[in-house]
């Protein structure tokens, strides 16, 4: 029995897997061939190639792939936070706004300064890697409550109080804690502290970018419940990027999987983790010890992400893949629909003709 088809006699990992969702589930967040290169001309790296992400509303979806594969590259082109030499190549990142016209859906690629300064914290906020040093050492965390409700509300300064005593509550903390500095809290509390600061006007998405990296497992686990019930609770849709594929089965209702820069499988988490279709997912999946039930081998995945700057031809994945073909060195495959699965897969394993030749690959 191969690999593949060893995980997909696997049980789910939580028994039930997500809830079924209506197909005319409402849309707030869609990238269309999002593109992200570092650098300009015929020397431009390109990080992230032609991603298209769907995020429903009140959905977990989830982003993994190793360090470099372009998640975070993906995150900071589409939401503008993007450095030099950073620069989007190409795409379109729709954003439902509900300041305008029901329906009305902002381009956030071509929006001003302006207007991504008013739909940041009310229409989206993100949580980036780095949040455990997000917050001002120097100033009691109920002011940055304070500073992000009186810039984007009405509310009177008692009220703005309340609010945030609520916000406090509901990521598990005592409100009386709004009067500490950064230093007395624990990393889990400082975390949580960027999850209430982040739904503070109650955007329709989150973004995470790693959030939980730095946290021992207990505190992951217990934060990561938490936002699953805050979900529930409040119904924003988050986008949850890691490198840990199986806090995603936990997680997520749907994941989407990257490998230098392309997204390489994307399906609802428990039909992934019963069924892994990419070579590479099979491999993450072998990679981390679940959150739950019995711990596995831990096989990993041979070699190293490749290099920016010398992605292998054809498929990236093909020197550490073991079911490589003759053809994939030479041909890139696309992601395609496996039919009638609701499931995307880019592999020469599950349908030859979605591929293009080398030289075509990249415009
Ligand atoms: Fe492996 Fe080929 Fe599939 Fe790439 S296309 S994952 S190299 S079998």
């Amino acid at each position: 029995m191969s690999g593949l088809e060893q995980v997909a006699a696997a049980p789910s990992a939580n028994g039930t897997g997500p809830p079924a969702r209506p197909a005319d589930r409402e849309v707030v967040l869609e990238m269309s061939h999002l593109s992200v290169d570092y650098g300009l001309g015929p020397t431009a790296l390109h990080a992230v190639v032609d991603a298209n992400l769907t995020l429903h509303k009140g959905e977990v979806l989830g982003l993994a792939g190793e360090s470099g594969s372009g998640k975070s590259t993906l995150v900071y082109g589409a939401t503008r936070l993007l450095r030099e030499p950073g620069v989007v190549a190409g795409g379109e990142v729709l954003l439902a706004s509900r300041s305008g016209a029901a329906g009305a859906r902002m381009d956030l690629l071509k929006a001003s300064e302006r207007q991504l300064r008013a739909i940041r914290w009310s229409d989206i906020s993100i949580v980036l890697q780095s949040a455990l040093n997000a917050l001002n050492p120097v100033v009691p965390i109920g002011k940055e409550f304070d500073d992000i409700l009186r810039a984007h509300s009405r509310l009177s300064r008692k009220e703005r109080r309340a609010k945030a005593e609520k916000l406090l509550s509901m990521v598990g903390i005592p409100p009386a804690r709004l009067g500490d500095h950064p230093h007395e809290l624990s990393g889990g509390q400082r975390q949580r502290v960027m999850i209430a600061l982040a739904l503070a006007l109650e955007p329709q998405v989150v973004i995470m970018d790693e959030p939980t990296t730095a946290l021992d497992v207990v505190t992951q686990r217990e934060i990561l419940e938490e936002l699953v019930g805050l979900r529930d609770e409040l119904g924003f849709a988050l986008l949850f990027i890691t490198h840990d594929l199986s806090l995603l089965i936990e997680l997520a209702d749907e994941i989407a999987v990257m490998y230098a820069g392309r997204i390489v499988e994307r399906a609802p988490a428990a039909a992934l983790y019963r069924a892994p279709r990419h070579p590479y997912t099979l491999g993450l999946l072998h990679s981390f010890p679940p959150l739950h039930g019995e711990v596995g081998p831990m096989t990993g995945i041979p070699g190293s992400p490749p290099d920016l700057a010398a992605v292998p031809s054809g498929c990236a994945f093909h020197p550490r893949c073991p079911y490589a073909l003759e053809r994939c060195a030479r041909q890139v495959p696309l992601l395609g629909e496996l039919e009638g699965s609701g499931r995307e897969v880019a592999c020469f394993l599950h349908g030859g003709e979605l591929s293009v030749p080398v030289e075509l690959a990249v415009s």
